[in-house]
């Protein structure tokens, strides 16, 4: 089959990793007979560098006309880079709200999943852990919290502060469906996460997930308060296939899901709209620290792209078989310089992109 995906090479180790993932999806399209067409476009600093700001018009447009879109990272050091002396809507993270906001991409995606041979990485104890676990973060990306009605102002002669968490019905169907329909392809089962107890706008939730859900009956439904999905997640993982949660608390389980698989190299995350079209980048940033040593790991990336070619493309089959490689490069004992332990076969990003290419069966 023909696709069309843009890369978003970004900057840092970005460029080297994406670079790897294209090879990765070179070796998919040979082995399985499908043509993708490429095109690239600047997103962050490397677009500051030659169009003085972080993303353009030509490059949104360049990217709306792709079935999906692949990105590395952007930004650069904080501290050091001329990056960070323009003015805040001229800087790198500027120009990746944007194409969020432009390409409409209102849900979240990201996988946490253990690795067996990386169980060392894992901060929880071995009993805890058991069989390993496979969950996924659905996260509503466009409302709630962060872009509600804000204010500081003074009342009573005290500094006061007034933040608004606002959802409607179709913000909460639309996550929703995606929820359900990402479950299809999992385990069927959807965690919907609120604070009902308390919460006005998540009681909302909790009947309009409800709605959703009598359109799936194959999919096992359950709620639970915020509160205790934080503790569950420390205290056994392995019970969630989706979670699905609001703006505001899958930033903060997703993060704390992520840590629980214990390598930063290794997680991938995508952007979605109401269409197939996504977004697919590493959870990671851009590395500028290691960038240009051949020591990025480019494992993240390349789940990502399995990540687009599961759900962009319809490709299930071919995204089994990159996931399967990453398992198979694991197992076989190569490590990047982060997952790095006793015993392991250290390797830089090209050969760690070489190694997962040659495994794609
Ligand atoms: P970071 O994720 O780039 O790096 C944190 C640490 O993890 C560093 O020591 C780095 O070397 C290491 N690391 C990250 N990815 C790695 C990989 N694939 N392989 C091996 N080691 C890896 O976070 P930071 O240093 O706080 O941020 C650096 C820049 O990235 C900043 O400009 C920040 O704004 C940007 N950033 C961008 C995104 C994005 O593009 N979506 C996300 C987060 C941060």
């Amino acid at each position: 089959m023909k696709h069309k995906i843009v890369l978003i090479p970004g900057d840092g180790i970005g460029p080297e990793i994406v670079g790897e993932a294209k090879k990765v999806l070179d070796q998919v399209c040979q082995k399985y007979g499908h043509e993708f067409e490429y095109e690239e476009v600047l997103l962050g600093g490397a677009s500051i560098d030659v169009h003085g700001i972080p993303l353009t018009d030509d490059a949104i447009a360049t990217a709306k006309s792709a079935d999906a879109v692949l990105m590395g990272s952007i930004g650069g050091n904080t501290a050091t880079s001329p990056w960070y002396q323009l003015e805040p809507s001229k800087r790198p993270e500027a120009g990746l709200l944007r194409i969020r906001k432009e390409l409409n991409l209102f849900a979240n995606l990201r996988p946490a999943y253990l690795y067996s041979q990386l169980k060392d990485a894992c901060p929880l104890r071995a009993d805890i852990i058991g069989d390993g676990f496979d969950m996924l973060i659905m996260r509503e990306l466009t409302g709630g919290l962060y872009f509600g009605d804000r204010k500081t102002y003074e009342e009573n002669g005290l500094a006061t502060a007034m933040d608004t968490l606002v959802y409607n019905e179709a913000e909460i169907r639309r996550i929703a469906v995606k929820g359900f329909e990402i479950a299809k392809k999992r385990r069927n089962k959807v965690t919907s996460v609120d604070k009902a107890n308390v919460l006005d706008s998540s009681r909302l939730w909790r009947k309009v997930v409800e709605e959703v859900a009598a359109d799936y009956p194959d999919i096992e439904l359950e709620h639970m308060l915020v509160d205790n999905c934080a503790m569950q997640l420390v205290r056994d993982p392995g019970q969630f296939d989706v979670i699905l949660t609001e703006n505001m608390f899958g930033d903060i389980l997703s993060d704390e899901a992520s840590m629980v698989t214990g390598s930063i190299g290794m997680l991938s995350s995508a952007s979605l709209n109401e269409t197939k079209f996504g977004l697919y980048e590493p959870s990671h940033g851009s590395a500028p620290d290691i960038a240009g040593q051949d020591k990025a790991n480019p494992i993240a990336t390349v789940l990502s792209a399995a990540m687009m070619l599961r759900y962009s493309l319809d490709l299930d089959k071919e995204a089994d078989a990159v996931e399967q490689a990453v398992q198979k490069v694991l197992e076989q004992g190569y490590r990047t310089v982060d997952i790095m332990s006793d015993g392991c076969t250290c390797v830089g990003t090209k050969k760690m992109g070489d190694l997962l290419a040659e495994a794609i069966q």
